[in-house]
């Protein structure tokens, strides 16, 4: 067991700071405290809980530089991204607050009864296991509906963005919320999860994160038939067709890919274009890339920063020499940046195939995948030729035949002529190896509440 945790920068590779981890025992008291704040926090009003988020809402705007810095140092977000990612974790905030009553008050259904309903009732402690890519809007998406719900949260986040971590928990604290309802554990050892998912004290699982962690803690939710929410991998869709107006979607193409320096499930990952216009996307995909300011992710004018581990700049080496050995053509990039940092080129591929590991696999990093498709419908077929299916997105000049061919695509979301984004008011999730259950939107609130049937009547006589 590590009984320290070491933040590292990854535009420097030195060292941040070190955190003591969690000792076995000091996880029992913690767990009674979480469990006896949710009780009390359970019978407050909707209206006193939305108050709450409300004030966090305002904090994160207030305290916008100093979040975005924990960001960028930790995981190395450029900091313009880092500053919208805080700021749209107060929309969310403020998102549930404003349909609280909405969302949570029991819905009336006419039967034989004298008075039915549904009611919504909290179900306790719930852990989450969170990732490092969106270190605070992972965990807001999660912790805004629970904690709004009447639920208690414990934070598992990913050991890297340990700062981030502890900075939410101070938020969530200075918000108002009770001391000890939203926690965050600093864990030496991810067999400590599953010890926590066994616990009568936890209700319910929920993580973001990789397949394989994934699947072991789904494994262990199993048994102890524990509800989990998994969003996990994607390789998501970019499909151009030949009505497509190609320069106008040059720049959506790069934020799509190389957003967060490729490391997000939501980005494009595989770009399928029609060959009508293929040969216009390769010649002005090349130079928009190019132009993407490398640099240190804490400066303003930096669009694409170094990847947040130093394993990752391997996996994507990985990916890409492959693919390259199996006939795909470098048109920018394809190589580690020389210096220090975990720094790789922005890089475009053509004349990739589905026997790839850039099209078979998550690419989390800045690869952009470019496929040609012979038509429409063998677009649409390559797009849907994957494990994963977290989101797609379609580009056409006919709104409705984008509609209409993205129903063969498999995926928790579809955008036509958008860069697919996640949105508070609108459920987020996927299905096949991209995992399963909603956050987000109404559906998200309600995936960790009882939803119970109630029936009254009068005595019978
Ligand atoms: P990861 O290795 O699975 O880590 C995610 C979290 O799980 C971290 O807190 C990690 O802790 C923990 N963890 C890892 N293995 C575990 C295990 N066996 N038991 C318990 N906890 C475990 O994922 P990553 O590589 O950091 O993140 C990238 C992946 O997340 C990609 O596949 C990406 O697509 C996916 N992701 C999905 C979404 C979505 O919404 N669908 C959003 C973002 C990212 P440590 O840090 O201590 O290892």
């Amino acid at each position: 067991m590590s009984a320290t945790i070491t933040t590292v920068d990854p535009s420097t590779g030195s060292v941040i700071r070190s955190y003591p981890t969690l000792a076995r025992h000091d996880l029992d008291g913690l767990l009674d405290q979480s469990v006896a704040a949710q009780r009390q926090w359970r019978d407050t009003t909707i209206a006193s809980r939305a108050d709450r988020l409300r004030v966090a809402a305002r904090l994160l705007r207030d305290e916008v530089d100093d979040h975005a810095t924990v960001i960028s140092r930790e995981m190395g977000k450029p900091i313009t991204e880092a500053r919208g990612e805080v700021l749209k974790c107060a929309v969310t905030c403020d998102y549930y607050a404003d349909h609280a009553d909405e969302f949570l008050s029991p819905k009336e259904v006419s039967t034989e009864a004298v008075r039915s309903f549904v009611a919504y009732e909290p179900i306790g402690v719930i852990l989450a296991v969170m990732p490092w890519n969106f270190p605070y809007w992972q965990v807001v998406r999660f912790a805004a509906p629970a904690l709004l719900a009447g639920n208690g949260g414990l934070l598992k986040h990913a050991s890297n963005v340990t700062g981030a971590a502890l900075a939410l928990q101070s938020l969530f604290e200075r918000a108002g919320f009770p001391a000890h309802l939203f926690t965050t554990l600093v864990l030496g050892e991810h067999s400590m999860v599953n010890e926590l998912i066994a616990d009568d004290r936890i209700a319910a699982v929920t993580l973001t994160g990789s397949e394989a962690a994934g699947a072991s803690v789904a494994e262990a939710a199993g048994r102890a038939l524990k509800k989990t929410v998994l969003e996990l991998g994607g390789s998501d869709p970019f499909v151009i067709l030949a009505d497509a107006d190609v320069e106008a979607i040059i720049p959506l193409a790069v934020r799509a890919r190389f957003v967060n320096t490729g490391q997000s499930c939501l980005c494009a990952k595989r770009f399928i274009v029609e060959g009508a216009v293929i040969d216009d996307f390769e010649r002005m995909i090349v130079p928009a890339v190019e132009s993407l300011r490398i640099g240190d992710p804490l400066d303003n004018a930096t669009q694409f920063g170094p990847l947040a581990k130093k394993g990752f700049v391997d996996d994507i080496a990985r990916q890409v020499d492959e693919s390259v050995a199996m006939g795909a053509r470098v048109l920018t990039g394809g190589y580690r940046l020389e210096g220090e940092g975990n720094y790789y080129a922005p890089t475009v591929l053509a004349d990739v195939t589905p026997d790839m590991p850039v099209f078979r696999e998550e690419t989390f990093g800045p690869v952009l995948a470019l496929v040609r498709a012979n038509s429409a419908a063998h677009a649409i077929e390559l797009a849907d030729d994957t494990p994963y299916g977290l989101a797609a997105s379609i580009w056409t000049a006919d709104m409705q035949a984008g509609l209409d061919l993205g129903r063969g695509i498999h995926s928790g979301a579809l955008f036509v002529n958008s860069v697919v984004v996640s949105d508070p008011r609108l459920p987020f999730g996927g299905v096949k190896l991209s995992g399963y259950g909603r956050e987000l939107s109404i559906e998200g609130i309600h995936e960790f509440m009882n939803v119970r049937a109630v029936w009254a009547g009068a005595m019978p006589s």
